[in-house]
């Protein structure tokens, strides 16, 4: 997923950081005049600072420097001094506890010779407030076309194929009749995986390949992965398609090391249209595996043949993967099964209990809903234990009857962080208040803790995107995707805000990175 920097700037801002050399302000600690040697004029400045920009530049992330530096100016240059303003005090102490060392750094390399770095404010360099809202921004290529949900629901409509002719050559497991893309109930934690399940059953090989879905256990991914097989059986006559756990690929690959068969192996897997594979995760930590799926991915993708895959995390997470087998997974498309949000489990819910020629009452269904909220595999459990208790009791199903027949999967709920806590803690670490990270304003100051407080969210509490998105003002799941996103970048490659995150992490009782 590509990056953008969402900081509110405009291009020629963006571009033209040297330029913004404004007269110096009474902010400033000293006066040029009150040290002796006269200091650069304005053209100096700017042609320095642009110098010493470049040099940042190469050693931070775009992001970063967009966020920190678009805005800095250098107000004063002496043999032995340089000294950088910055818009507010925030900056500036961002500044100094981050990025101190790669500005020094910097102005040694650009001026040659090395010089005290003095961090000024400057009020004069925020730049004037906004006069009308813009859209937040959505990284491009982030939304399925609408249609392709439509086609999802169809897909399967002329109902399960004959398994007994299907071709699911060497495949470990059959196919689960119920797992088909009509049984799966779309919503807003799912629909991306949905969709680009449906888009590569319909052209395999083609619109998202490797197609790698990632989420917890119990969201779904293993009932994508067969409705996809469903239907590309369904409308490819004759589709070879292999689907298996990815335990089953490394027993038969240790298998065909010991008989001395890989190449039987290599024929078997290399052959076929369609290859995939479940929890795939499981190559965690076996190397030689990884090396030999190195090559099947290879063979495959290079024929143009469909690689579908699920994890229960995401590419570069799972640990020991090599990385190029990390970075072969994120051609295609990457995408996360969510937990569900409560409209998405009361329809589960329902369907599940329609599945079993039942309806389950609006507010037992609201109950159980509210109560089992991060596993889908677990809410059918439910639905099927409270049915089994009202026919082995003869009570109806009612809401008594759940709190009764659910007790112990309603009392194991766990208290983490709440979206409160992570308030509480980003309003201490930077100096933003509610208001501001509910509010719709965008500016780096703003934008900057919201995008952490939502990571943060996501990463310690339960609530799903668009209840994130809700909280802080109102925002619709994509942007706390790209939040998310964002940060985790961030983070990969910058120690100071593993430091930063790992603090705050300590604050809310979690464990720091
Ligand atoms: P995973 O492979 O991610 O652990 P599964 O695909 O095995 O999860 O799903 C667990 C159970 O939940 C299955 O019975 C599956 O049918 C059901 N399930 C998951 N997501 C949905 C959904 N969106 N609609 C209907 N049933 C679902
Ligand atoms: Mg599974």
């Amino acid at each position: 997923m590509r990056e953008t920097d969402q900081a509110p700037q405009t291009a020629e801002e963006a571009s033209a950081p040297g330029a913004v050399v404004g007269p110096q302000s009474a902010a400033h600690e000293a006066k040029p005049e009150e040290r002796g040697a006269p200091t650069a004029d304005r053209a100096e400045l700017a042609s320095a600072w642009e110098a010493i920009c470049a040099e940042i530049r190469s050693r931070i992330q775009p992001e970063l420097f967009e966020t920190w530096f678009r805005r800095a100016a250098l107000v004063e240059l002496r043999d032995d001094l340089v000294a950088v303003a910055v818009q507010n005090a925030f900056a500036r102490d961002w500044l100094e506890r981050y990025h101190r060392g790669v500005i020094e750094e910097s102005v040694q390399e650009s001026l040659g010779r090395a010089a005290t770095v003095e961090l000024r404010v400057d009020p004069e360099l925020a730049l004037p407030p906004r006069t009308h809202e813009e859209p937040e921004e959505v990284p491009a290529g982030r939304s399925a076309p609408a249609s392709l949900v439509q086609q999802g629901a169809a897909t399967s409509a002329g109902g399960a194929p004959d398994l007994s002719s299907a071709l699911v050559r060497g495949s470990d497991v059959g196919l689960n009749a119920k797992y088909t893309f009509d049984n799966f109930v779309v919503g807003p934690c799912n629909r991306f995986a949905h969709a680009a399940s449906v888009g590569a059953a319909e052209s395999p090989g083609a619109a998202y390949n490797p197609l790698f879905l990632h989420g917890n256990v119990g969201l779904g991914k293993t009932h994508l992965l067969q409705s996809l097989c469903f239907s590309l059986l369904e409308n490819w006559e004759g589709v070879r398609i292999l689907y298996l756990s990815c335990e089953t690929f490394v027993n038969h690959f240790i298998g065909a090391l010991e008989n001395g068969d890989l190449q039987a192996f290599r024929n078997k897997y290399r052959g076929v249209d369609v290859l995939v594979v479940d929890d795939i995760h499981l190559l965690a930590n076996k190397e030689r595996t990884q090396e030999e799926f190195f090559h099947t991915f290879n063979t495959l993708y290079n024929a143009g043949k469909q690689i579908v895959l699920s994890s229960d995390s995401p590419p570069k997470e799972i640990p020991t993967l090599q990385e190029r087998l990390v970075s072969r997974f994120k051609w295609g498309l990457v995408t996360e099964l969510e937990a569900p949000c409560y409209e998405t489990r009361v329809a589960i819910l329902k369907r599940k209990a329609r599945e079993r020629g039942r309806e389950l009452p609006a507010d037992v269904a609201g109950l159980l809903a509210e109560r089992i909220d991060s596993n889908i595999r677990e809410l059918e459990g439910a639905v099927t234990k409270l049915f089994g208790y009202s026919d082995l009791s003869g009570e109806p199903v009612s809401s008594d009857l759940a709190h009764v027949a659910l007790r112990d999967v309603f009392s194991v709920r766990r208290g983490g962080p709440t979206l409160d806590n992570i308030v509480a803690v980003i309003t201490e670490e930077f100096p933003v208040k509610l208001s501001d990270l509910q509010s719709r304003r965008r500016t780096a100051t703003i934008a900057f803790p919201r995008q952490i407080a939502m990571y943060l969210a996501r990463r310690v509490t339960r609530h799903s995107l668009e209840e994130v998105g809700g909280f802080f003002g109102g925002r619709d799941h994509s942007t706390v995707l790209y939040a998310v996103t964002k940060i985790s970048g961030l983070l990969e490659r910058d120690p100071a805000m593993a430091d930063l995150l790992s603090g705050l992490l300590e604050r809310l009782g979690e464990r720091p990175l």
